[in-house]
C-alpha cells in the first residue's frame, strides 16, 4: 500500500527544536518501512532515532515515560491525533494518508445510502471529508458532520469513542464510514443502532455492518448471560494512560463487594488472555481498559470478560434493551485522563 507522510516537515520540527535523540511510534503498516525513515530523519538531521517496537495500537498508548528514561526528547507519533494532554516529553503527530479517489470508493456505494447521511472517519481519512461531504450533496443526499467539544475532530471517531456519530444521531438515516477494517464502522452501529455502510478506501469496497453488529450483540448477550451469577470477579485496569480509569475500577470493585462478591484488581499493559491465563479460575472479568477488548477479542478469553456497562446488565442492574457501548469520555476533555 502507498503510504504518504512527510519527513522533510519531521526534520525541520528536529531541526527547530534542536532534538539530538528522538524516538518513532508506527503504526503495525508502516513498521517495514522503519530503517527507511529512520535513515531519512537521520541523515537529513544527524539526530538520533530510536524505534518503539512495542505494540502501539492507537494514542491512546504514548510510550512517553519509557522512552524519556531512554533520553529521548520527544516522540514523532505516525497516524493518529492527539487525545492525551500531559506527556512527559513532547509528541509531534505525523499525518499518514493513502492516495484514493473520492468519485470511484462513494460511486460503488451512493445509491445504498438514504437521504440524511452522516459522515464519520478516522485521523487517515480526516482531510478528504469535505470532499466526501460535498460529493453527497451534489447526488442530493443531507450530510452532517458531527462536532463535539474535546479532542476529537469534526467527524473523528476512535475505536473508543463515537460521540461525532452520535451526536448527529437524530438527523440522519445512515452513516457512511470512511477507512478500512470492519473496527470503526462496526463500533458506529453498535453505539448508534443506525445503519452504517463502511466505504474502504484500502479494498476499494462498501459494507454494510448490519449482519456483523447482530451477531457481535449476540455474542455479547451470550457472555453477559454467561456471567450472570459469577461470584468471584477480575476487574481489569490498563496500564497505558489513555486507558486507565483506576476510578471507575475502584468503583466496580466495591459495587461487586457490597453485593458479597469477590473482586481482584487486575493491572496491566496488554490485555490480552496469555496474560491473564493464570486467572481463568475467577468467573469473569470486567476491563476498564480499552473498550475493544471485551467486544472483538472476547472469544480468545477462557472466562467472560465484559465491559462496565455490560456487568450491570448481568447484576441486573440494567435492562439488555438499555444496552450501551463503552467509550472512553474523549469528547468531555482533553484534561480527563488523570481523573476517570
Ligand atoms: S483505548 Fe482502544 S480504541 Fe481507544 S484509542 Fe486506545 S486502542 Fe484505540
Amino acid at each position: 500500500m502507498m503510504f504518504r507522510y512527510d519527513l522533510d516537515a519531521v526534520a525541520a520540527t528536529i531541526r527547530e527544536r534542536g532534538y539530538k535523540r528522538v524516538a518513532l511510534e508506527l503504526p503495525e503498516g508502516l513498521r517495514d518501512r522503519a530503517a527507511d525513515i529512520v535513515d531519512e530523519v537521520s541523515s537529513k538531521t544527524g539526530c538520533e532515532v530510536f524505534v518503539s517496537c512495542d505494540p502501539c495500537y492507537g494514542a491512546c498508548d504514548i510510550n512517553d515515560d519509557a522512552l524519556a528514561a531512554l533520553g529521548c526528547e520527544a516522540i514523532f507519533h505516525f497516524g493518529h491525533t492527539r487525545i492525551l494532554a500531559r506527556t512527559k516529553v513532547p509528541v509531534h503527530y505525523v499525518e499518514v494518508h493513502i492516495p484514493w479517489d473520492v468519485a470511484d470508493l462513494l460511486g460503488k456505494g451512493e445509491h445504498l445510502l438514504d437521504e440524511k447521511v452522516g459522515l464519520a472517519t478516522t485521523a487517515q481519512h480526516l482531510h478528504r471529508l469535505e470532499e466526501v461531504k460535498k460529493y453527497l450533496e451534489e447526488r442530493g443526499h443531507r450530510v452532517y458532520i458531527g462536532k463535539v467539544k474535546g479532542v476529537l475532530k469534526p467527524g473523528q471517531v476512535l475505536g473508543c469513542s463515537f460521540a461525532t456519530a452520535r451526536a448527529v444521531k437524530d438527523k440522519v438515516d445512515v452513516y457512511a464510514y470512511i477507512g478500512g477494517g470492519n473496527f470503526h464502522p462496526l463500533g458506529i452501529a453498535l453505539a448508534t443502532g443506525k445503519k452504517t455502510l463502511a466505504f474502504d478506501p484500502e479494498t476499494g469496497t462498501v459494507r454494510d455492518m448490519e449482519e456483523i453488529r447482530d451477531r457481535v450483540l449476540r455474542q455479547r448477550f451470550a457472555r453477559i448471560a454467561k456471567a450472570r451469577g459469577a461470584r468471584k470477579f477480575g476487574v481489569v485496569v490498563g496500564l497505558k494512560k489513555g486507558q486507565r480509569r483506576l476510578g471507575l475500577a475502584l468503583r466496580l470493585r466495591e459495587k461487586l463487594r457490597k453485593r458479597g462478591m469477590k473482586a481482584y484488581l487486575l493491572a496491566l499493559r496488554e490485555v490480552v488472555p496469555d496474560n491473564l491465563y493464570p486467572f481463568r479460575k475467577l468467573d469473569a472479568l470486567v476491563s476498564t481498559a480499552c473498550p475493544r477488548v471485551a467486544i472483538d477479542d472476547a472469544g480468545r478469553f477462557p472466562i467472560p470478560i465484559l465491559t462496565p456497562e455490560e456487568l450491570d446488565i448481568a447484576l441486573g442492574e440494567r435492562d439488555w434493551v438499555e444496552y450501551v457501548f463503552d467509550e472512553m469520555p474523549w469528547s468531555a476533555s482533553h484534561h480527563q485522563e488523570e481523573s476517570r
